[in-house]
């Protein structure tokens, strides 16, 4: 392992545990069962006395390389490689919420969690409060005797407001609680809530790990026991698991998320300065700018200021639309994360099922554009974006 030190060696390299004589790619096994010398042997892998895969609903060979390259990289004792993002959060929330339980959540949070705590929690009597996890008195104040974790995303989504981990960890630990944070935004090579004190890490690989935008996947990490008990007692039984193929092109796309974050970042820095200084602008919100109220928490907790842009248009809903519905190389998508700069509407696109009066509880408005910038040419990515401006 001493050779394997820097973040681009391990996302390229890391020590291969299943092959002998090493093919350099990895190997897609794409079998649903094992066969085992003996019963006994049979008896302690289902037992978890023996390590190794017995079925493909529990784990698979190729989906083990994945989680071992994922732990490395986010400093993790392990990882569970599971169907999406939004099974990454919901077997963290499952794994530490009972009937009647509660949890705190920050208010801004990612539409489909919103949704699965509005609609299924709420089926299984699990309450929930949001709160504005920027100010951690805040959180002090909303834990309560039934409290069990607190569920955090930074920088959010779509205003890019940060949370300080390291803070909210201190508070969850003199509260005993978990803290879980989704890290989707930032990916490991941007930034470790591991290592700031946070107790799971949760990522919709669907996003920047795989960065091609053709698998829907995600990722927890965390200590081995929870790792171990999620994988057999809720991944396995719910049928959340990943399969070979996918984790075949999410190890593969995480050769090169190194260089691919590095150059969202500085395509992404690229751009907010030219929105900044825009005349069509009302404001932007990037951590790299240093007009971003949290612009030194930023630099203290994250590596470098992530590919996500969001910017507020002066002038009226229909002239917002039609700049969108100018541009020529920019594609209106609900995604994030790929090659590919990709631009939404939150208060039409991800955010529409909120209320227009409640928008500005998600820092939202209606002028409110999200951009996902991408991999091409950075001054091709401003053309396109100066060109569909004249449109306001
Ligand atoms: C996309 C996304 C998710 C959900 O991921 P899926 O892979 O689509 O299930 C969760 N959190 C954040 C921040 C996301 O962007």
């Amino acid at each position: 392992m001493a050779y394997f030190k820097g973040f681009n060696t391990r996302a390229i390299h890391k020590k291969r545990t299943n092959v002998r004589k090493i093919a350099i790619s990895q190997p897609i096994v794409p079998a649903v069962a094992y066969a085992f010398d003996t019963v006994e042997d049979a008896s302690k892998t289902v037992n978890n006395e023996l390590d190794g895969e017995y079925y493909g609903r529990y784990g698979n060979p190729t989906s083990k390389e994945l989680e071992n390259k994922i732990s490395s990289l986010e400093h993790a004792e392990d990882a569970l490689a599971v169907s999406s993002g939004m099974a990454a959060i919901s077997i963290s929330l499952m794994y530490f919420l009972n009937e009647n339980d509660h949890v705190v959540v920050t208010k801004d949070i990612y539409g489909g969690t919103h949704k699965l705590l509005k609609t299924l929690a709420s089926k299984y009597n699990i309450q929930y409060d949001y709160v504005d996890c920027a100010n951690v008195n805040n959180i002090e104040n909303s834990i309560k005797m039934n409290t069990r974790a607190i569920y955090i995303e930074t920088p959010s989504n779509p205003s890019l407001k940060l949370i300080d981990i390291r803070a909210v960890a201190k508070v969850a630990k003199s509260n005993n609680l978990p803290l879980i944070v989704d890290n989707t935004f930032m990916t490991p090579y941007l930034q470790n809530p591991l290592t700031l004190g946070a107790d799971i890490v949760v990522h919709s690989a669907t996003k920047y790990l795989n960065g091609h935008g053709d698998v829907i996947a995600g990722v927890i990490c965390s200590q081995e026991d929870i790792v171990k008990d999620m994988r057999k007692n809720i991944m396995g039984d719910l049928g959340q698991n990943m399969n070979a193929w996918e984790s075949y092109l999410i190890l593969r796309g995480i050769k090169t998320l190194g260089i691919r974050m590095e150059k969202h970042c500085d395509n992404a820095h690229k751009v907010a300065k030219f929105l900044n200084k825009h005349s069509a602008v009302k404001s932007v919100f990037y951590p790299g700018l240093p007009s971003h109220p949290q612009y030194d928490l930023a630099h203290s907790q994250m590596k470098n200021m992530g590919g996500i842009i969001s910017f507020e248009i002066k002038g009226d809903l229909q002239s917002v639309k039609k700049m969108i519905n100018s541009l020529k190389i920019i594609m209106i998508s609900f995604s994030l994360g790929d090659p590919e700069t990709l631009i939404q509407h939150p208060a039409s696109m991800t955010h529409s099922s909120i209320p227009k009066k409640e928008l500005s509880n998600f820092g939202l408005s209606e002028g409110l554009v999200r951009l996902s910038v991408g991999l091409e040419d950075s001054d091709d990515i401003i053309n396109d974006l100066k060109q569909a401006f004249k449109f306001i």
